[in-house]
């Protein structure tokens, strides 16, 4: 008991060591109130230096006063973690970023594909933005079922290929970071998630990348298509807005297993397998997605 009620104090606080006079001493307190058990009573730091030692216990013995003899003092509330609670951006900057739609790298590449209108509609939908971080970038807001924005990512594209840009470096930026909002708790939602309000009744599918679930979107608008935006940002807690509906997953080939593993565990999710059964070797070597699958499907491949 006294084991356990008695520890030596965490966080690194020091004080004078009564042996060596170095400020070495990590004391033992007392985990119902907090308190040290004395001054002296603790472990030097310098073990090899200095070596000083005096338990709780032994201090006890040598006071002869055993403090569980008295009753026991109550509980200091343990301090529980705060919930770090999101942060969110201004919808007057998430605004500001619709606009310049020929200047958008990403939506040029969408209108070659799906003309000019329905290029436009996607757009608006998902809430795509222009960013002027880099030149032709775009901004895909993760907007979540509340209407808050918990973040914008801005991407830049290749507006013939629609292929992320990844040499000399890979264009991703956060628009917190850009605009310097300080602390900023980034708690992303499923991007496409303010969708999700529209129609309660449609199935919900979910894939990787941002692209994807736009131009899935296209294709098949039969899905609420939703994109995890990122390989490993998969989580129970993510999916939790997606309760009481039907979810299939679409994993890049890449990410098949993982995310087949992930489903195992959850309820209503199952996975597709259709990239899966028609991937070629070369499809598998280049970690073909969904979006690619259709492109080729449809004709509009590069
Ligand atoms: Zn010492």
């Amino acid at each position: 008991m006294a084991d356990y009620r008695f520890a030596l104090e965490r966080g690194g606080v020091k004080h004078l060591c009564p042996a060596c006079q170095q400020v070495r001493l990590v004391r033992y307190v007392d985990s119902f109130t907090g308190e040290p058990v004395a001054d002296d009573v603790g472990r030097c730091d310098r073990e090899d230096s200095c070596g000083y030692h005096l338990t709780p216990s032994e201090y006890f013995h040598l006071s002869g006063n055993n403090p569980f003899d008295a009753p026991k003092p109550a509980r200091k509330p343990q301090n529980e973690p705060e919930p770090v609670q999101p942060s969110f951006i201004d919808t007057k900057i998430m605004q500001a970023c619709m606009t310049r739609y020929s200047e958008n790298n990403f939506c040029r590449w969408l209108c070659l594909v799906f003309g000019e209108d329905r290029a436009l509609e996607l757009t608006a939908a998902y809430q795509v933005g222009t960013s002027k971080h880099w030149p032709g970038s775009s901004v895909f807001w993760q907007i979540d079922r509340d209407a808050k924005i918990r973040g914008g990512k801005i991407m830049l594209y290749n507006s013939d290929t629609g292929r992320r840009v990844k040499e000399p470096f890979n264009h991703i930026q956060w628009v917190h970071k850009v605009m310097k909002i300080e602390p900023y708790h980034l708690q992303q939602c499923l991007f496409g998630e303010h969708l999700l309000t529209e129609d309660q009744q449609k199935p919900v599918a979910i894939v990787e990348s941002e692209k994807t679930a736009i131009v899935a979107s296209g294709f098949i608008p039969e899905y609420v298509w939703l994109a995890t935006a990122g390989k490993n940002n998969l989580s129970k807690d993510k999916l939790r807005v997606l309760r009481g509906r039907k979810v299939t997953l679409f994993p890049d080939l890449m990410a098949h297993d993982k995310w087949r593993e992930f489903a195992k565990g959850v309820s209503a999710v199952t996975v597709s397998d259709i990239l899966e059964r028609r991937a070629s070797e070369e499809d598998r070597a280049k970690g073909l997605d969904l979006a690619d699958y259709l492109l080729r499907e449809n004709g509009r491949a590069e």
